[in-house]
């Protein structure tokens, strides 16, 4: 099967949900069992809050997800134009948060890297990130 979406929205924080929501109702035409897609979701959500929240931590500005699905794996990436990450490698570390006071724990990276196959981040200064994950 091959299949795709893409879709935008502005990084309001009720945008979260629809994201999971969405990519959830896309997902579900895989071969998953309920625990995979709940996985999809969960990751979909923590790249989508991270968008939101460190991409655009003053000014709004738009997310993208594309989706595309072939044979029985998808692969979702979340795009911001926002921010960027100066040390990626330092974000990624289980616990790292750049803004710790904010009461974030620092695992977003980590749960989007456990609970899906395979995780890619790119990302420039003051150009954005793009987090690709497939499953
Ligand atoms: P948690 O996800 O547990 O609430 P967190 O968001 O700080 O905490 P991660 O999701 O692992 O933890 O992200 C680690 C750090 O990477 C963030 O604190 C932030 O500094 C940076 N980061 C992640 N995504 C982005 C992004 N889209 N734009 C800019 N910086 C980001
Ligand atoms: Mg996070």
């Amino acid at each position: 099967m091959e299949n795709y979406m893409k879709l935008e929205f502005p990084s309001k924080s009720q945008n979260e949900a629809f994201a999971r929501a969405a990519v959830g109702a896309f997902a579900a035409q895989l071969d998953l069992t309920c625990e995979e897609l709940a996985d999809i979701k969960t990751a979909v959500s923590e790249a989508v809050t991270n968008a939101i929240v460190h991409g655009y931590p003053l000014k709004r500005g738009m997310v993208e997800i594309e989706c595309r699905i072939s044979g029985n794996q998808i692969e979702i990436t979340v795009t911001d134009q926002g921010k960027g990450i100066e040390d990626i490698e330092l974000a990624m570390q289980p616990l790292y948060s750049g803004s710790p006071d904010e009461d974030r724990s620092g695992m977003g990276f980590t749960v989007m890297e456990s609970f899906m196959d395979t995780l890619q981040v790119q990302s420039a200064v003051d150009q954005g990130t793009a987090v690709t994950m497939t499953k």
